[in-house]
């Protein structure tokens, strides 16, 4: 759906309780974690789902604000008679490719740029929640790139911290361009190191071969390395599969996972029967 269609109705007012970098330092890519609380009662959200954040004009086209959306990183617990909502932003610039110049990416530069304390307009929430299966024998396999590891972040949290009792195995995938770059897992902040000693957890860590060049994170080679493993869970009805973050790590998963089914067409009848299952979930931008 394009954001000119959605409804952003009711409108919230949120203060900026936290603005602080996730990426490690020296980062290609800068991501921001930001923590919001909505001034008013009544924004209720579940995990999977992502707010739109509208930075008012005046802005180049005319329009009276602009508006992006950035998925929830936080889980529902912190909802409380206000709710706060964690996001992770990824800066975005842009280089004009006829003029060579160099653009910021508005909402981006916006949300990076500001300062605690400060209130911002937020609408929502938008898009359907990640369902987690009510068996907790069920297996997950996430796969996530870039900024994709939000919804990962609140699911993974929620299961061992909340929840408790998993027994299923719970194995992500997380794609960026360069360790620097992983917002979450590297020396600055290591979020997932407190899960390594659930028997039931293990992620694996999907970079460049060729992060000078910007060449992207090579899931084809790490689904390579790691197949039995994911065969296996791919074949087992008990596993739900969730992927997040850009929109190229379809392109790069459906040719890893169809090699490993042996043919593209062996493949689609294997995904066509997890989507029917209700056990494939995206979100993808
Ligand atoms: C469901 C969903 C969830 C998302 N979750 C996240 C998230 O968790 N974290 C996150 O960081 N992002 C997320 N995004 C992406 C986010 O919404 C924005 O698209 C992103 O932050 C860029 O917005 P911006 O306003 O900074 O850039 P904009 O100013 O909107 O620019 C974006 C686009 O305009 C083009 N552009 C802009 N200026 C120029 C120029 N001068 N020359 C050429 N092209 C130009 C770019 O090619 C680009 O496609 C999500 C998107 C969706 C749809």
């Amino acid at each position: 759906m394009k954001i000119e269609d959605m409804e952003l109705e009711p409108r919230y007012t949120a203060s900026l309780m936290a603005n602080e970098p996730l990426t490690a330092p020296g980062a290609a890519d800068e991501v921001r974690e930001l923590v919001l609380m909505v001034d008013e009662g009544g924004f209720r959200f579940d995990i999977g789902q992502s707010i739109a954040v509208l930075v008012a004009g005046p802005h180049d086209f005319g329009q009276q604000h602009h508006v992006r959306l950035y998925s929830i990183s936080s889980t529902p617990s912190a909802q409380h008679q206000k709710a706060e909502i964690t996001i992770c932003v990824r800066r975005c610039n842009y280089v004009d490719p006829f003029s060579g110049e160099r653009y910021e990416g508005v909402a981006s530069n916006y949300l990076c740029d500001l300062p605690v304390g400060s209130r911002l307009t937020i609408a929502g929430p938008i898009g359907m929640p990640f369902k987690l299966p009510e068996n907790p024998e069920s297996n997950l396999l996430m796969m996530g790139l870039g900024t994709g590891i939000a919804p990962f972040r609140a699911l993974i949290r929620h299961i061992y911290t909340e929840r408790g009792g998993w027994r299923g195995k719970i194995r992500l995938f997380y794609g960026a361009r360069s360790g620097l770059e992983m917002a979450y897992m590297n020396d600055r902040r290591n979020e997932f190191a407190r899960y390594l000693d659930e028997k039931t957890f293990a992620a694996v860590e999907v970079l460049s071969p060729r992060p000078a060049r910007n060449e992207p994170a090579a899931f084809e080679r790490a689904i390579r390395l790691h197949k039995a493993e994911v065969w296996s869970l791919i074949l087992d009805p008990n596993t739900y599969v969730y992927l997040a973050g850009l929109e190229s790590l379809r392109n790069m998963l459906e040719t890893a996972l169809a090699e490993l089914a042996g043919s593209t067409d062996e493949w689609a009848r294997i995904k066509a029967s997890i989507v029917a299952d209700d056990r494939w979930a995206e979100l993808l931008y």
